[in-house]
């Protein structure tokens, strides 16, 4: 059976104060009603610690944003999987679009930093997806297959317990444009044959498939409807208790 996930992806957002408010109000929102779903949120690393201890013995998961593929050493500004395991942190995003596109986690890159969190038993929300462009030539499959293929299919059947995909199309990430629910379930449901052909349907049918892109309230309930899509990743909207709140509802 695969996990309904809606994470909440609050980038270099919130200092530490106003992360401690934020994950109050959430936490406040979540005791007044039952959710089956599991809640993740990712906030920066310096307030992960603080949060740590705030969201002890709570429904709230948190995530590291990212993470070093090296095990440790001279690599200035950046934060090893030892560490985040040494705070009780086992989720991590990798992948993201952001960081593709302006720290150069190449898909070589990638793999690895996939095989390192995996070394440490780490929950992985691992983000595909496709330019504007590519989906204007109709290249869009064979970009998220490629995707895929180098940071994960070399994976044995047993690290897929810890992969959770994210499908995010880049011309939909902070726009304000969304995949139409149609496009989500088209891309979520090629992912699952992907990864049925590679390993087994069986497997393929528990793994959790979420959809990122400009989520809202307003969007939200008609985007989980389709049935690959297994929750959101989320970044704008996150940031806001009652809209996040409100997706959350909409599973
Ligand atoms: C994201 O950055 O993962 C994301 C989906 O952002 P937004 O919801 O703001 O489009």
């Amino acid at each position: 059976m695969r996990t309904k996930i809606v994470a909440g992806n609050w980038k270099m957002n919130l200092n530490v104060v106003e992360s401690q408010l934020l994950i109050g109000e959430l936490m406040d929102a979540l005791s007044t009603f039952e959710t089956q779903a599991k809640i993740i949120v990712a906030p920066s690393f310096v307030n992960l610690p603080i949060l740590a201890v705030a969201t002890e013995n709570t429904t709230i998961t948190l995530a590291a944003q990212n993470v070093h593929h090296k095990e440790k050493g001279a690599y200035t500004g950046e934060v090893s999987a030892d560490m985040l395991s040494s705070l009780g942190i086992d989720h991590v995003i990798i992948g993201h679009s952001e960081r593709r596109a302006y720290y150069n986690d190449t898909d070589t890159v990638l793999k690895e930093k996939v095989s390192k969190a995996l070394e440490y038993n780490m929950n992985i929300i691992f983000c595909v997806g496709e330019q504007l462009e590519d989906r204007k030539t109709e290249k869009h499959f064979d970009v998220i297959k490629k995707q895929l293929e180098i940071a994960l299919f070399a994976l044995d059947a047993y690290a897929y317990n810890f992969i959770t995909i994210a499908y995010e199309p880049v011309w939909a990430i902070g726009t304000g444009e969304t995949a139409s629910p149609e496009q989500a379930q088209e891309m979520h449901a090629y992912i699952r044959s992907l990864i049925a052909k590679k390993h087994s349907a069986s497997l393929a049918e528990d793994v959790s498939i979420l959809y990122g892109g400009s989520v809202k309230p307003a969007n939200a309930e008609e985007l989980f409807s389709k049935p690959d899509v297994d929750g959101g990743l989320i970044g704008g909207a996150a940031l806001k208790a009652a809209d996040f709140t409100a997706i959350i509802k909409a599973i």
